[in-house]
């Protein structure tokens, strides 16, 4: 595995990507995601400037921030958040993108350390009903969007999406499109509202050309994980 290569071809593959659709490259935020990497791994991209990091198990994650407290990296968590694995999220992490209920957004406002700056979080959106990978339905999504930033430990900063893996990309490309409408009827109810995290190794030029901010890449750049 040669991360500075991958990491080249990537950043190449992103800005070809945008200027199809003269979009500026800057604005396209990498979230390398490092589950099942090592901590030696992460710091490895890090050398190289990466400095957003997503993961989606939290004992290993917390082993990681751990073992690289001397860097200023930035966390994402994006895995699925249990009720019971708040108080540690809220505490050690710099974003939350997976919400997806009301209770665990007011956990983690409550359990935000007040000498931390405000938990920046993502409300996942569930894309199509029979695909059950998490999130809430388009029709929740207003709503909670609205309490949630109402929280004072909490900043909204918008939406994430795990699109359904699927070969019919002219689908995918819709659903990506769909987001993108909510995006912007987010941003113009809230202020603080400025990212939309969507695109995987396998679909993020897609993403990137339907209006993504923020792609979250792991496979693309790792190789393929254990
Ligand atoms: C694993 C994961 C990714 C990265 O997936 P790749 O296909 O390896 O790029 C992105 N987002 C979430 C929520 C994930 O769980």
């Amino acid at each position: 595995m040669d991360l500075e290569t991958n990491k080249e071809s990537l950043d190449q593959r992103v800005n070809t990507a945008a200027k199809r659709v003269n979009r500026d490259p800057g604005e396209i935020c990498l979230l390398a995601v490092s589950k099942r990497q090592t901590a030696e791994t992460v710091r490895s991209l890090a050398v190289l400037g990466q400095q957003s990091f997503g993961e989606n198990y939290l004992q290993e994650a917390l082993e990681k921030i751990n073992q690289l407290a001397d860097l200023a990296l930035e966390w994402h968590f994006i895995g699925q958040i249990q009720r019971n694995k708040t108080a540690a999220i809220a505490e050690n992490f710099d974003w939350a993108q997976s919400i997806d209920r009301l209770l665990i957004a007011e956990r983690l406002s409550a359990q935000r350390p007040a000498k931390m700056d405000k938990l920046n979080v993502c409300i996942q959106v569930r894309m199509s009903e029979e695909y059950g990978k998490g999130g809430v339905s388009i029709d929740e999504l207003l709503s909670l969007a609205n309490a949630v930033s109402s929280l004072s430990g909490l900043v909204l900063r918008g939406l994430m999406t795990i699109p359904e893996n699927t070969r019919d990309t002219e689908k995918q490309r819709q659903s990506f499109r769909r987001m993108y409408g909510l995006f912007n009827k987010m941003r113009s109810q809230h202020a603080s509202v400025d990212t939309l995290s969507m695109g995987m190794s396998g679909n993020f030029e897609a993403a990137v050309e339907e209006g993504s901010t923020m792609i979250r890449v792991g496979t693309a750049l790792f190789g393929s994980r254990n």
